[in-house]
């Protein structure tokens, strides 16, 4: 199988954020839509990284060595929040 392990490390971090930006900042949505919205543009903004698994242990720790550490998969993703919540497109 082949999976782009920095979308695993976007996907385990962008609910944390998401939680912590939309507390932060009253009348941020988090509905289905505007979340997957963040997190398309979050991937655009980095890296892609592939690498073949045959499990569905993934290798988090490695993935964000690869894309520079959780501050830049945050940064990312504060990006991509800013973007539709300009911009919504729910
Ligand atoms: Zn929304």
């Amino acid at each position: 199988m082949i999976k782009n392990y920095i979308e695993l490390a976007v996907e385990e971090m962008l609910d944390d954020v998401l939680e912590s930006y939309a507390k932060k900042n009253p009348g941020t949505c988090i509905c289905p839509r505007c979340r997957l919205d963040v997190m398309a543009l979050a991937l655009n903004a980095l890296p892609t990284r592939y690498v073949v698994t045959d499990e569905g242990g993934i290798y988090t720790k490695v993935a964000m060595e690869q894309v520079g550490g959780r501050a830049q998969v945050i940064a990312a993703i504060l990006n991509g929040l800013q973007i539709v919540k300009t911009n919504p497109r729910h």
